[in-house]
């Protein structure tokens, strides 16, 4: 048994060499050295990276970070060694196999290792981890886990069978930026937390100013773009709908001396880090960038966050807005909107919601004894609302399941309009 440090502004300066805590931390990190479960709700740039570094050092043994993207984890890694950390390592599919056979091989020596959730139910990775000594276990960017976040990714829940097959569960902790009750539930509940500690702050960002433009369609929009580019300075991120648009802005921008380029999941993995590798040195002005671009990267400096289109949730609007002006300074962010953009959004945010007749004939398949995947599959569900219709109807059964869809489209309809408000009353 270990005594918990009185005070833990000495190991916060020994470690990392910072003078004082940002508001949220020093709780959340005590809470886990005292071996809690723990959620901590922190807005994005708050430092929750710190919160999983800290509480290791006063444990000992290794901490594990399970990271569901691959650019957030290689992010993470190089902040680590960049402040001089050499126990740090990652297991995910980039890695080349004669890198991967050397971070095997010296496994029980890392402090930090980060692992991408489908490397972790590998049986031969996931047996190898299971002899560590593992101080706590940290899910980042845990809203991921959530069934109805915007993020959503089916390959996180793996975690949870990781989990389930443990014998001497370590503590989890669970970081996001999304406090809504619904994300909070599933965490919690996919991690088989036990009555875990949390600790919630929501988002307040003053210095992030925000503007509607009313604009009509597209066409107006790419105008507005060029024209007004040059009002508030970069660098900054032009949040648009489709690879497509990514493409045609990125271009359009280049082509009147611009420095600017594409992100978007269609790219090449390679091609996608080298362009956030660019912006984050500081090589690119402006990134065009779909929703792939933004989770999980520290570039304080962002200075302008454009809107060409509505996303389909609140909470994404507000995660990738959040990702200006971190370091405090005076930031904008800008939503075009045009009339039509509304419905768009509620289409895109309901294209994973089935319909409640389709619910019913899954719930009626699963009773003859048809599995679900199967049955969802037959009714020409995506995988994701496989996912969805699956956790439903185990939870509810299959008439509360088919008029949850309904009261969830209604609600994603309402949430939507409310984020227009929201940034018209900031305005
Ligand atoms: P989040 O994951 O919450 O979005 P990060 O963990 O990436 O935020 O931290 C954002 C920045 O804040 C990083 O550059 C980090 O070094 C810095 N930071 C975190 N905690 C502190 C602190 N206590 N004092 C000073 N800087 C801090
Ligand atoms: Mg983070």
């Amino acid at each position: 048994d270990m005594t918990i440090p009185e005070n833990l502004d000495s190991l916060l300066k020994q470690v990392t060499g910072f003078d004082e805590f940002r508001e949220g931390q020093e709780e959340v990190i005590r809470s886990v050295i005292c071996g809690h479960d723990t959620i901590a709700v922190l807005p994005t740039g708050a430092g929750k990276s710190l919160c999983y570094q800290l509480p290791v050092h006063a444990l000992g043994g290794t901490v594990l970070i399970v990271s569901p993207l691959l650019s957030l984890m290689e992010d993470q890694v190089a902040q680590l060694k960049m402040k001089g950390e050499k126990r740090v390592a990652a297991l995910n599919s980039f890695l080349a196999p004669k890198e991967r056979s050397d971070v095997l091989a010296n496994l029980g020596r890392y402090r930090y290792l980060f692992i991408s959730p489908e490397m972790l139910i590998q049986p031969y990775i996931s047996g190898r981890i299971k002899q560590l000594k593992l101080a706590y276990i940290v899910a980042d960017e845990a809203h991921c886990i959530s069934q109805w976040g915007f993020d959503f990714r089916p390959d996180y829940l793996r975690l949870r069978e990781w989990l389930e097959a443990l014998e001497n569960r370590p503590p989890v902790l669970a970081l996001t930026a999304t406090a809504s009750e619904k994300a909070i539930r599933d965490i919690a509940d996919y991690l088989l937390m036990k009555q875990p500690q949390l600790f919630i702050h929501p988002p307040d960002r003053p210095n992030i100013a925000m503007e509607l433009i009313g604009l009509d369609g597209r066409e107006e929009k790419t105008e507005w773009i060029l024209e007004n580019l040059s009002r508030w300075k970069g660098p900054g991120i032009i949040y648009v709908q489709s690879r497509k648009r990514a493409e045609e802005l990125a271009d359009l921008l280049r082509s009147r001396q611009i420095s600017a380029a594409a992100f978007h999941a269609g790219m090449e993995t390679e091609d996608r880090i080298l362009v956030q590798q660019q912006y984050l040195n500081g090589e690119l002005e402006w990134i065009c960038a779909t929703n792939a671009f933004g989770m999980g990267i520290n570039k304080p400096d962002i200075r302008w966050i454009i809107h060409d289109h509505l996303p389909p949730s609140a909470a994404q609007y507000i995660q990738e807005i959040g990702r200006a002006g971190r370091d405090g300074g005076q930031s904008l962010s800008t939503l075009l909107y045009s009339e039509s953009d509304a419905d768009t959004a509620a289409f895109i945010a309901m294209d994973d919601l089935p319909e409640p007749e389709t619910v019913r004939f899954i719930g009626r398949c699963a009773a003859e004894g048809m599995d679900i995947a199967e049955a969802g599959e037959r009714a020409g569900l995506s995988e994701t609302a496989i996912r969805v219709v699956s956790y439903w109807l185990g939870r509810l059964g299959t008439e509360k399941a088919a008029s949850q869809m309904e009261s969830l489209a209604a609600g994603k309809r309402n949430e939507i309009i409310a984020m227009v408000r929201f940034a018209e009353g900031r305005g």
